[in-house]
């Protein structure tokens, strides 16, 4: 066909409707998803500590009495996003032949891939734990990819680690790509809007500064768009529309762990209270994967717990995407909808210990998002 008779096709009546319903996507963002964000809607508040080290996560061999033992602890904000890459690093450390015995201590996000990814090495895996899903910290996190979140501090980021934490996240996302279109979606991509309020606030300041490293991963992420709104009946005049990639936690911690039976992984609840009673397990080898367990077992003051809390809203499958608005994070998943209110600056919740749930802290988060939809004329 010429140039010529394809011009003369598009001035045909069909072909004039067909340009017409064509439809950008990115910019249908004065709509977006509802969810009923109201307090009566809270099932939950939990709270959960982030290992966090200025350095970054510890992956050193050390010996105690005859074994050795391969950290893998200190993973603050990214734990989720980086564990196949950290797991990968820490079994190339600590397993050297096939049928190996491995033991790894803790059954977190780390410990649970680290385990798996020993086995796939080839390795006998027992866990030994204190608290088993879904009573561990990691459960309790947003579920979101976020591979430089609280990591490391910039003034004590190495050239070293930088290479090692990028290795980490561009082999954690790759698994990641793997792991969806499985049954009950463990992992897969939403739609995440970044609503920039009308009633703008300065950007929060970071007292801490927690390093930034996310621009090393931009040829691996897709990208979206910033799109202004012209819309002044909305409460928001400009949005980033962008694909994220979240965690189902709860299914997915169900498939880590059916993975890691039918492989022949055994589990054993167990407190230690002191890295010498390794000493008397049948293991040569062990992965210590304490998370935030790791200060009081290692005496590792370097860890700072970085306290961070949700609200979970009863879920809405008919609803499933992710927003950020007025300084409130939301993540509507399969399993919960995540209402998280990240505090005046970067710093809320850093070397705070307190476990315990806040009522008005939860309600905050909350009821910023109520409005939010109320500003859009909705009555949730
Ligand atoms: C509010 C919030 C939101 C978050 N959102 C995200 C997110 O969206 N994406 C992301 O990637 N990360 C996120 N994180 C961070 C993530 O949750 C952590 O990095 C992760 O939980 C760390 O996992 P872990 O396996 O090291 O530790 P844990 O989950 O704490 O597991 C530690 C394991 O070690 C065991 N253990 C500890 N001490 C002992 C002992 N003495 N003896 C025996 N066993 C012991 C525990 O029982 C447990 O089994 C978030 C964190 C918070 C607080």
């Amino acid at each position: 066909m010429t140039a010529a008779s394809l011009a003369g096709l598009s001035a045909l009546p069909g072909c004039a409707g067909a340009r017409s319903r064509r439809y950008d996507l990115d910019a249908d963002v004065r709509h977006i998803p509802v969810i009923r964000a109201r307090t009566d809607r809270i099932d939950r508040i939990t709270v959960c500590l982030r290992p966090f080290r200025a350095s970054g996560p510890r992956l050193g061999v050390e010996q105690v009495g005859r074994k050795s033992v391969v950290h893998n602890y200190g993973h603050g904000g990214s734990g989720w996003s980086l564990s196949w890459g950290t797991a990968q690093l820490a079994v190339e450390r600590a397993v050297t032949a096939s049928g190996q015995k491995v033991g790894v201590i803790g059954c977190g996000a780390i410990g649970l891939t680290t385990a798996i990814v020993a086995q796939q090495a080839g390795a006998q895996v027992t866990i030994y734990a204190r608290e088993m899903p879904p009573f561990v910290r990691s459960a309790r996190a947003s579920g979101s990819w976020t591979p430089a979140s609280r990591i490391a501090k910039t003034s004590d980021l190495t050239p070293e680690f930088t290479a090692r934490w990028e290795r980490m996240a561009r082999y954690s996302f790759s698994c990641y790509q793997n792991l969806q279109g499985l049954p009950g979606n463990p992992v897969e991509w939403d739609t995440f809007y970044g609503l920039q309020a009308r009633a703008r606030r300065p950007v929060p300041p970071d007292p801490i500064g927690f390093a930034e490293m996310n621009d090393r991963l931009r040829d691996i992420e897709p990208q979206g768009n910033t799109i202004p709104v012209h819309d002044g009946r909305l409460p928001y005049d400009e949005v980033r529309k962008q694909p994220n990639l979240i965690f189902n936690v709860t299914t997915y911690t169900d498939y880590l762990m059916r993975q890691f039976f039918e492989r022949g992984g055994k589990i054993r609840t167990m407190t230690l209270h002191h890295p010498s009673e390794l000493t008397a397990l049948p293991e040569p080898v062990f992965i210590n994967c304490t998370g935030y367990g790791a200060r009081a077992l290692w005496n590792d003051q370097s860890i700072i717990p970085i306290r961070g809390q949700i609200a979970w809203l009863i879920p809405q499958p008919e609803a499933l995407f992710s927003m950020e608005y007025d300084n409130v994070y939301v993540v509507s998943r399969r399993d919960g909808i995540v209402v998280q209110w990240q505090g005046e600056d970067m710093g809320h919740g850093y070397n705070r210990t307190d476990e315990t749930p806040d009522l008005d802290e939860a309600h905050k988060g909350v009821s910023i998002i109520n409005g939010l939809y109320k500003g859009m004329g909705y009555n949730v």
